[in-house]
């Protein structure tokens, strides 16, 4: 017989055909004389019904357990499924004990519930979902790029800078060496990387557009429900950007690039349905609102007394702000230009507009989430880099054009189209704070 995904078994060229899966028990009904049982294997959120006569049944057969199940498929009487597995032979390969297993037959468990079993939540409908979504979206985020002339960069996770100057560093040294010391490893402090923009702006010096998608790393205090220890960034550099105009363009549309193949997107689809296809096909037809840093200062203050978080201008936005400012402008992304040149990291172009004194830097903002993303035209004007940053300055001196970039956390991306409320139930090992499992 031939071997088959279960996504497989539902295509009608195989209705009648012998047929072998391998999969896990989702559900198990033993009955006078029949057994009925549903078995998946992950390929996608069906599982297939099989029936077999109540003879075949097994003591180690149940709910749970993984089998390999050979039969006959055939078209199925009830509407619901188009196909079932009329079973020959089925053999129970791993048992599960429903004592221990933590997950009940029937039951509906919470995001916060199966993320206690880091290392069998992959085998529940919600998760696996958003594994399948999450794989599709990678995919679709270098499509996107490939597609529109960028040279994927590998950057590295070991650096000796801080790019962003946030503090928020994990130093690195092998055991039981000192750190930052001559008998360190590399003679130098370094750390693991908080974000590949330096590397990306080297390499921006010969190639006009180039990205990098990989791990990043931060040590935030926070037990926010959008920070992570560890968390993926999408980072792009463009160069011969004149205006933050140029450089939105392509945001918006690497934004909609992974959300808006909503075909292969909804066939995944189990978790919230808050922002299901017509929300998110609405918000990638609109134009996003572009406001200023000063502008939303503004509408905030104009709605502190409905609101209560105060703010002044010079203050960084929290969250709440942010998932304000969004609602205001009609809950579709917007971006936020011109922030304080204070609030923003030293490599971002000075506005020159004394006394305000702002950057050329600018927020994507999300509903659900607050910032999703954060850009900037980078300052290439040497004499106008105060901080002294040995090469990043000799960028400066050799050929330097108008360029800017911007980096995008992918799960909170992945939180804003799956309308999930908690970072950690986006990626599959979820580190923070005193947090480290699996
Ligand atoms: P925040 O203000 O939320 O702390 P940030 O301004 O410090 O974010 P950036 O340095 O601008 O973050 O990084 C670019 C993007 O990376 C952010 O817009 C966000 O989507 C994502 N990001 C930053 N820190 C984290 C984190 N700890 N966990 C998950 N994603 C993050
Ligand atoms: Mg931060
Ligand atoms: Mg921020
Ligand atoms: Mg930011």
């Amino acid at each position: 017989p031939t071997k088959l995904r279960v996504s497989e078994a539902f295509l009608d060229a195989q209705v009648g055909e012998k047929v072998r899966i391998q999969g896990w028990v989702r559900s198990f009904r033993p009955q006078k004389q029949n057994l009925f049982l549903h078995v998946n294997d992950g390929s996608s959120l069906k599982s297939l019904q099989v029936i077999a006569p109540a003879a075949m049944n097994d003591p180690l057969l149940g709910f749970g357990c993984a089998v390999e199940v050979r039969g006959i498929l055939k078209k199925s009487p009830h509407s619901k499924q188009p196909v079932e597995l009329e079973a020959e032979q089925i053999w129970v390969i791993g048992e599960c004990n429903p004592v221990d297993f933590p997950f009940k037959i029937k039951e509906r468990h919470s995001l916060e519930y199966i993320r206690q079993f880091l290392h069998l939540r992959c085998r529940t409908n919600a998760f696996s979902s958003l594994l399948r979504i999450r794989s599709e979206a990678t995919a679709a985020v270098h499509s996107y790029f490939k597609n529109n002339g960028f040279l994927l960069v590998h950057t590295p996770t070991i650096t000796s800078n801080d790019c962003e100057g946030a503090g928020e560093l994990f130093q690195v040294e092998p055991p039981g060496t000192t750190f930052a010391n001559e008998g360190s490893f590399f003679s130098v402090p370094v750390y693991l990387t908080v974000s590949g923009q330096l590397h990306l702006e080297v390499m921006s010096g010969a190639f006009p557009r180039v990205y990098t998608f990989g791990p990043t790393f931060r040590a935030e205090n926070s037990q926010s429900r959008r920070h992570l220890a560890e968390f993926f960034m999408v980072e792009a550099e463009i160069s011969f950007t004149e205006s933050i105009e140029d450089l939105t363009k392509v945001w918006k549309s690497a934004f909609g690039a992974a959300a808006s193949d909503f075909t292969i997107i909804s066939a995944y689809i189990f978790l919230s349905p808050l922002h299901l296809k017509d929300t998110l096909d609405d918000m990638l037809r609109k134009s996003f609102p572009v406001i200023t840093y000063t502008e939303a200062i503004d509408i905030l203050k104009r709605s502190s007394e409905t609101f209560t978080f105060p703010t002044d201008w010079g203050c960084d936005l929290m969250t709440e702000h942010e998932k304000f400012l969004v609602k205001h402008c009609g809950n579709i992304p917007v971006f936020v230009t011109d922030y304080p040149h204070d609030l923003k990291p030293f490599y971002a172009r000075d506005n020159q507009d004394h006394p305000k004194h702002t950057a050329a830097a600018v927020d994507l903002l999300v509903p659900g989430v607050g910032e999703l993303s954060g850009g900037s035209l980078r300052e290439e004007r040497l004499d106008l880099l105060r901080s002294r940053l040995g090469e990043y300055l000799d960028l400066r001196r050799f050929g330097s054009v108008p360029h800017g970039g911007f980096g995008l956390g992918f799960e909170r991306y992945l939180q804003c189209i799956l309308g999930v409320d908690n970072i950690k139930d986006v990626i599959p090992f979820p580190r923070f704070s005193h947090s480290c499992l699996l």
